[in-house]
């Protein structure tokens, strides 16, 4: 399949990058790794005149420790969080995350910030930037502003970016001492897309869990705090029946989705599923 004719523009700094969408407004798309863009742009579910290729702007790939933050470069693609030593010793939810993302010619194209951007429901980094209480870096015609995870994600395939606006940096907690963190996800048979994947960064003191973040995608329209569950959690001591109890309201308050793989059913039991096997994993790497 081959998209529809547009003109390409590569950029050579971020301001160039912002000046050329507000030069050519709803007519322009930013490309990264195209690995969301490109297909839906073949299906013509999107026909830009113009795609403005951010990939080759430098000072956007790195990935550094940053005092009690690590801050990943918006075009850091998925195999290299994956990769990333400094993630695996300070932050390694985003590499277990990124390592079960697509297969490796996604992982080696797809970006961070493609992903964040795109805000797919079912992709794996939004549930991860959840919990992680993620904060995004989007540089626009005004300067630059940090937006936090839980304020990102609007709706399906909608966030809080202004059009004119770039991501140009991720920053996640170091975790440290006492606190587990997992991903786990059911993958579509076909896509591999998450049908659901929970993320949890937890503490635990004096064997009682002390903060709990839970992140699910996959679900519904978007990535959410199943809120519920970390009510249920907090101060409690995390064994498995304590955990199941409270992962059985994993979709509580949430509109759950269904289709031809899943139905709203099926995923929400999947989802409490799911959440108890994230949340066991991560009190046991707290320990
Ligand atoms: C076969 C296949 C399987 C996949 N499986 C999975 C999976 O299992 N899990 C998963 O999470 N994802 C999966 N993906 C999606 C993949 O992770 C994409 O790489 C990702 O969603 C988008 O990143 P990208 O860099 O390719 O962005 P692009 O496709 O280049 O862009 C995506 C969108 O984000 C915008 N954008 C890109 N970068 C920025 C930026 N810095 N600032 C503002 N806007 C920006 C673009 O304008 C576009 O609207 C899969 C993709 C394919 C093709």
């Amino acid at each position: 399949m081959i998209p529809a004719a547009f003109e390409y523009l590569a950029p050579a700094t971020v301001k160039e990058a912002i000046g050329l969408l507000q030069q050519h407004g709803e007519d322009a798309k930013v490309l990264a790794g195209g690995h969301s863009l490109l297909p839906i742009m073949k299906f013509r579910l999107a026909q830009p005149k113009f795609v403005i290729d951010i990939g080759r702007i430098p000072g956007l790939d790195g990935i550094k420790a940053d005092g009690d933050a690590v801050t990943i470069g918006a075009l850091v693609t998925h195999d290299a969080v994956e990769h990333s030593d400094v993630l695996k010793s300070k932050c390694p939810l985003l590499p277990e995350t990124a390592a079960v993302i697509g297969d490796m010619q996604v992982r080696n194209r797809g970006t961070i910030g493609g992903a964040l951007a795109h805000a797919d429901p079912a992709a794996d980094y939004p549930g991860a930037a959840l919990a992680l209480d993620a904060q995004i870096t989007a540089a626009g015609p005004k300067g630059t502003r940090t937006i936090k995870a839980g304020d990102f994600f609007v709706e399906m395939l909608t966030t809080a970016l202004e059009p004119s606006e770039i991501i140009t940096e991720v920053r996640v907690p170091v975790l440290g001492k006492g606190t587990g963190a997992a991903y786990v996800k059911h993958p579509h048979p076909a896509s591999g897309y998450a049908v659901v994947g929970v993320a949890v960064v937890l503490s635990v003191s004096g064997g009682k869990c002390q903060r709990v973040a839970i992140g699910v995608n996959g679900v519904a329209g978007k990535a959410y705090r199943a809120s519920a569950v970390e009510k249920a959690l907090a101060g409690q001591s995390l064994d498995e029946k304590t955990v199941a109890a409270a992962a059985a309201r994993a979709a509580d308050g949430v509109d759950v989705q269904s289709d031809l793989y899943a139905s709203s059913e099926f995923r929400a039991h999947l989802a409490t599923v799911y959440v108890k096997r994230a949340v066991l994993r991560a009190a046991e790497r707290a320990k």
